[in-house]
């Protein structure tokens, strides 16, 4: 089955299209600066799925698309796994857009364009959120007064879901123990970075909470801080709550401890001597190696540390310095292969390690494919 896969930003729109037969990736392309008419780029993102349409009938050659899958960001409490779309969970996605303002009338804009030119084509829509509804409900309440859960929705979302997901299964099968009873904390370092405990094969807490602002150091967000700290400077009048929002999320992370986003630019700069490039990696470890020995308690024993994405596939000087960390938990790697580079799953500990650490490349377009084809194979049949 040919699947086009649609991630659409706020002013990007990225898509692959995936043989899921073979798995392979037949095409794939990126639409950018949405809205910016001025340079020439598309008006809006049904201007935008137009250009993937013209680019794929020139890539492809006339093999036609048989079923579409968005990754969409927020599934707010209702959507525990992958649905096929129809006009009533479009409508659904729209109205969880107050909790995803940048992110779901994107994916809308996308599904909706979309229907208008392929309205047979079966849609699919993978949420970020979904993996996360196993999470009890101590571990997903903030300690607020009820009414800001019940009429503003302020609980613990989670994001990633869909690489935590396929994560976990591809390290449960690594280590060859049944995903059912596999307890794990799985390291997701990108630009955005979560942490998420997977106990019985599935999430039981993670760092991220109400929006992808929580939990771990960031390119540019800067996880975890004090909420006093944005209360105070704007009852102060020093900043306006916009000032906060863009500075917390595109200003700070590892771009304000060291002046740069970019994990490879910033080791380089510490090995290099820069205190604020090494002031960043320590502190952007440290705070990982909190919710690890965290997680570890929450799974009850974790059988795998995992790293996975950008910085957690390639940077092997952050993983050491991550598992440095960690030798009150008998953790210990294996320094040869921990530098190895490969595309493939593989362990990095040492054998006797207390507890393996993984290295598990995530693929969330892959997950994509795979949860829409098996959908639209359902809806066909
Ligand atoms: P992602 O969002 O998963 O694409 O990850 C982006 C992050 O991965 C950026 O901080 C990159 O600097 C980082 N990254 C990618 N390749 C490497 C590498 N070889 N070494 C260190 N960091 C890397």
């Amino acid at each position: 089955m040919l699947v086009l896969v649609i991630n659409s930003g706020s002013s990007s729109l990225k898509y692959q299209v995936r043989d899921t037969a073979g798995g392979e990736e037949l095409t794939s392309g990126l639409v950018e600066r949405i809205g910016d008419t001025a340079g020439g780029h598309p008006a809006d993102h049904q201007e935008a799925i137009d250009r993937v349409f013209a680019d794929l009938e020139e890539e492809l050659g006339g093999r036609g698309i048989d079923a579409v899958g968005h990754r969409v960001v927020h599934g707010g409490e209702r959507f525990a796994e992958p649905v096929l779309i129809d006009f009533e969970i479009t409508r659904a996605i729209e109205r969880l857009s107050p909790l995803a303002p940048l992110h779901n009338p994107a994916a809308v804009a996308g599904i909706r364009a979309i229907q208008g030119r392929w309205p047979k084509t079966p849609q699919v829509a993978v949420f970020d959120t979904a993996f996360h509804r196993t999470i009890p409900e101590h571990a997903w309440r903030y300690a607020v007064p009820d009414a800001l859960y019940k009429e503003q929705g302020v609980r613990r979302y989670g994001f990633h879901g869909t690489s935590h997901d396929f994560v976990t299964g591809r390290a449960a099968g690594l280590l060859g123990i049944e995903r059912e009873r596999f307890r794990a904390v799985v390291a997701h370092l990108g630009n955005g970075a979560s942490v998420t405990a997977v106990r019985g094969g599935r999430s039981v807490d993670t760092s991220m909470g109400y929006t992808p602002l929580e939990g771990l150091v960031m390119g540019t967000r800067s996880g975890d801080l004090d909420p006093s700290i944005i209360t105070q400077l704007i009852m102060r009048g020093e900043y306006t709550a916009e000032d906060l929002d863009r500075i917390l999320n595109q200003d700070s992370g590892l771009k304000g401890l060291a002046g740069t986003n970019d994990m490879r630019a910033v080791v380089e700069a510490a090995a290099a001597g820069d205190d604020a490039a090494e002031l960043a990696l320590a502190v952007a470890a440290y705070r990982l190696q909190k919710y690890i020995g965290g997680y570890h308690v929450a799974v009850g024993g974790a059988q795998a540390i995992v790293f996975t994405a950008g910085i957690g596939e390639n940077s092997w000087q952050f993983r050491l310095r991550v598992a440095e960390g960690l030798g009150a938990l008998g953790v210990a790697l294996d320094p040869m292969a921990n530098l190895a580079r490969s595309r493939e799953p593989r362990i990095i500990s040492a054998p006797d390690s207390a507890i393996p650490v993984l290295v598990v490349p995530t693929d969330e377009e892959a997950e994509i494919a795979r949860a829409t084809a098996e959908l639209a194979g359902r809806a066909d049949g």
